[in-house]
């Protein structure tokens, strides 16, 4: 197909505006500016509190984000099934030009546009996973199911620091006329222009506005081993009996506090199958387990938090696994558990996940290497005193015997020491083969290790 038929298809049948009326326009990038040496992105949550008139105006936009997302699902996906043409950010922005000018539609042009575009974005990004192979087909946005949220880039709200309390001050969105009332629980770093914020409604009700910063972050001093010029390494075993066992026998375990939510929460969750579908009840109950979520995800949240920045200042190198053996192992084992079991289950799994994320990116900001070791490892059969690999084990199995050397060892600890041991081989490995002068890379992921020797 030429290229100027596509070009008819798009315009025509889809009703995108023509190209030319618009070639002023362009589409800001995301990230335009370099960033300057040891500057990281970071992001501060703070809790506010709408107006009524802020918080309808503020439902009109997470309305309008989601109808946005879904149209321009909608038109890329109907332009390659019926064209196989393929329709870009840009030209889904084009098309929102002209959805604002509909009259059936002009109800969108209560929300900044800027707002719009983000949403724009959002499905763009949504689409490059996918293109990658690394997500599936996007789908559409629900109401109640998907998370009310809209993102304001620089130019959709306006930032007053506030000369007493450096880094905090008064945030006005675009189309309000009054500033949020913000709980500033923290100050971001003094003199800072908030990059992007993303304004967002929990299904508990809780409205909360995230400002991405730019911050200078200096790297930590190198940890060493005392006495010696070895970096000091950390094995992290992630497992179901404890939350994270460590490579020098620690044991780390939700706190109680999260135990009891979970017991809570599994009570309700009984309570919400014994009510009837569409009943006020049954929505009380909803609201209440959405409530509940919230708090475990706060206090999960926090409690990581400072897990992980004490992991990442006392170590150089910091060793996991690739975190889809757990969820293999929990997909082996799930079939016909009950239900606790499996709440259970998925309040450990986004703990996990949390807690590698929180490690990916303190490892960046501190000069740490975080090692990934393959999911084929095998972590826990391995003796870590002789290297003899054994039978495969049960789950219920905590304590075992090496058939080779006759040391005792516990199952996870066992598992953490493995992980070091071979998180510094891989370590190594890459270290040896840099060049003079070069840094070591801030994640080394034991699938990916080709490309990164190929890269140095
Ligand atoms: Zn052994």
């Amino acid at each position: 197909m030429e290229e100027s038929d596509a070009q008819c298809i798009k315009r025509e049948v889809l009703g995108i505006g023509d190209r030319r009326k618009h070639h002023t326009r362009k589409a800001t990038p995301l990230r335009s500016h370099a960033k300057e040496p040891d500057t990281h992105h970071r992001l501060y949550r703070f809790r506010f509190y709408p107006t009524e008139e802020q918080a309808e105006q503020l439902a009109r936009t997470f309305g309008a984000c989601r109808w946005v997302y879904n149209e321009g699902l909608a038109l890329r996906s109907n332009a390659w099934k019926q064209h196989q043409v393929n329709v870009d950010f840009a030209e889904t922005c084009r098309a929102l030009t002209g959805w604002k000018q509909a009259e059936e539609t002009a109800w969108l042009k209560d929300v900044s546009s800027t707002v719009l575009q983000q949403s724009l974005r959002h499905l763009d990004q949504a689409y490059q996973r996918f293109f990658k192979g690394q997500a599936k087909h996007p789908k559409r946005k629900k109401k109640g199911r998907s998370r009310d949220a809209a993102i304001y880039v620089r130019t959709g709200f306006t930032w007053v620091e506030d000369p007493e309390r450096p880094g905090t001050g008064l945030i006005k969105l675009a189309k309000q006329s009054q500033p949020l009332d913000i709980r500033w629980s923290r100050a971001l770093p003094a003199g800072t222009v908030p990059v992007r914020l993303s304004v967002t409604r929990d299904r508990a009700g809780r409205y909360f506005v995230s400002t991405l910063v730019e911050e200078r972050i200096p790297p930590l001093p190198a940890a060493f081993v005392p006495g010696s010029r070895e970096p000091k390494a950390l094995g992290v075993d992630l497992g179901l009996a404890a939350l994270v066992t460590l490579d020098d026998g620690t044991k780390l375990d939700h706190p109680r506090l999260l135990k009891r939510y979970a017991e809570k929460l599994s009570r309700l969750q009984r309570e919400l199958h014994r009510k009837v579908r569409g009943s006020k009840n049954r929505g009380k109950v909803r609201r209440q387990i959405a409530r509940l979520y919230a708090l475990i995800k706060d206090v999960r949240r926090d409690m990581l938090d400072k897990l992980t920045t004490r992991l990442v200042r006392e170590n150089q190198v910091l060793v996991v696994e690739d975190l889809s053996v757990a969820t293999l192992m929990r997909a082996a084992r799930g079939k016909g558990r009950r239900r606790k079991a499996r709440l259970n289950q998925a309040i450990t799994d986004a703990a996990w996940g949390e807690l590698l994320r929180q490690l990916r990116y303190k490892c960046e900001w501190y000069g740490r290497t975080l090692v990934i070791v393959d999911r084929f490892f095998p972590s826990t059969r391995r003796c870590s005193s002789c290297r003899a690999t054994g039978p495969k084990m049960d789950v219920s199995v905590r304590e075992w015997t090496c058939a080779q050397c006759g040391a005792v060892h516990d199952r996870d600890v066992n598992a953490a020491v493995n992980l070091r041991d071979e998180g510094m081989r891989l370590y190594w490995l890459v270290a040896t083969g840099l060049p003079p002068g070069k840094k070591m890379p801030m994640v080394i992921k034991a699938s990916e290790l080709e490309e990164c020797l190929l890269a140095a």
